[in-house]
């Protein structure tokens, strides 16, 4: 049996839990089964590189990023191996240019392409533990890469499927995926199952406990994950593609905090116009979100969209560089808008999910600015301000309560 176990920083943040790690991976290795570990950078590792380089250039190079957020993930592994080799198991540390784990060229926000398995193969028939950076990549020019922040579960789904291995478990500092945030709703309950495209949706939506490419490759290739405590044995969440679950309407809320919104104020009013926008965008790698255009009148309308945290700038110097071709009155953004979100497959049969949403947001005396629905969500931004107040009343009102 071929395990893949993943731990985030919180779980490999001192000397202790690097030892718990380890105990925990050597226990499955005495059992006989091939471990392959997949770690993340310690504890707040990562954020502190980002204070450190934006200290010296508040923009720095995309690429220069990636080369110093490597350093996180290689600082992990190799803390862990020599732990392993401290507790007498024999175990080696690899980064993505010792297994060839090759992506994308875009910096910061690369995709996995292809893995090598060889090189893990030979360590694990040595009956060695392997212990893979998470995160991390290499681009087609041999420069290092990233997956995004959180990228390391991606790591870990992509070693998965690329080993054939019989379980994915991602260990991290909750006990599994909860119907909220538990740190910000006290009465979030675990869930023990979750389709993949629940679990896609609400973790593209903000609820960070899986990476959304981590789901999105684990539908794709068929791979269970299970999510679930480092700290503790309790049995965690299933994320698989039929999850038998008391089908609730709703299954979970996310809110993502860090949405900027952009506003184009009087674009012409003419067939093509939100082609030319997007498509610059795209052009620069830059995902959109939440996309509202007004009724046009005397001539023009208004697109408002969401981009992720940090692409604002980028945007909008985008939107300007293109002014001629685009041609517009003024741009007007805002940073730090609140994404609130329900996710859930019942919905799809189920008319006035999004008016009792809607419903209780009135009740709590909040504003919308925004709202965008898909078949299994609905989507609404908010003041961030009023976010936290939101989330406990939506979550309470659909019944999710413990
Ligand atoms: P790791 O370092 O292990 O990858 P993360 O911080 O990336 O950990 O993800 C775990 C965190 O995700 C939890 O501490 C929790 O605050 C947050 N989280 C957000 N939404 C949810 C949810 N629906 N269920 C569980 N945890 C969630
Ligand atoms: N260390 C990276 C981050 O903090 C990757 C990860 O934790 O998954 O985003
Ligand atoms: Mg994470």
């Amino acid at each position: 049996m071929l395990v893949v176990k993943k731990f985030g920083g919180t779980s490999v943040a001192d000397k202790e839990r690097i030892f718990n790690v380890a105990n925990r991976c050597i226990e499955d290795y005495k059992k006989g089964h091939d471990v392959v570990v997949v770690l993340s950078a310690m504890g707040k590792y990562t954020d502190e590189l980002i204070s450190m380089a934006q200290d010296i250039n508040p923009r720095p190079p995309k690429r220069e990023m990636d080369m110093l957020f490597t350093i996180g993930e290689q600082m992990s592994v190799a803390l862990m191996a020599m732990a392993m080799n401290q507790l007498g198991v024999s175990a080696v540390s690899l980064n993505a240019f010792q297994v060839t784990m090759r992506t994308t060229s875009a910096y910061g926000n690369a995709r996995l392409k292809r893995i090598d398995t060889e090189r893990i193969r030979t360590e694990l028939e040595c009956r060695k533990i392997v212990i893979v950076t998470g995160f991390q990549g290499i681009n087609k020019y041999d420069d290092y890469t990233t997956l995004g922040r959180g990228g390391s579960d991606t790591t870990a789904v992509a070693l998965a499927a690329a080993l054939r291995a019989d379980s994915c478990e991602i260990y991290t500092d909750v006990d599994g995926v909860y119907t909220a945030d538990p740190r910000l709703v006290p009465s979030a309950r675990k869930l023990k199952e979750i389709t993949y495209d629940e679990m896609l949706d609400l973790s593209t939506l903000g609820a960070g406990v899986l990476h959304n490419r981590s789901v999105e490759m684990a539908k794709k290739y068929g791979v269970p994950l299970v999510v679930r405590s480092s700290l503790n044995n309790r049995p965690g969440t299933l994320v698989k593609e039929d999850a038998k679950v008391e089908r609730m309407l709703v299954s979970g809320v996310a809110l993502d905090r860090n949405a900027d919104r952009v506003a184009i104020i009087g674009l012409k009013d003419e067939p093509g116009i939100a082609f030319k926008v997007f498509d610059c965008l795209a052009k620069k790698n830059i995902n959109v979100d939440v996309i509202l255009q007004s009724i046009g009148r005397d001539g023009t309308k208004d697109i408002s969209f969401t981009v992720d945290d940090g692409n604002i700038e980028e945007t909008v110097e985008t939107l300007e560089e293109n002014r001629g071709r685009l041609s517009f009155e003024r741009i007007e953004s805002e940073t730090r808008i609140a994404k609130l979100s329900i996710v859930g497959a019942g919905m799809i049969s189920h008319p006035g999910v999004a008016a009792k949403m809607f419903e209780t947001l009135y009740n709590e005396n909040i504003n919308i600015n925004m709202i965008s629905t898909s078949e299994i969500r609905v989507t609404v931004l908010i003041k961030d301000s009023d976010a936290d107040r939101a989330i406990n009343a939506v979550h309470d009102a659909f019944g999710l309560a413990e």
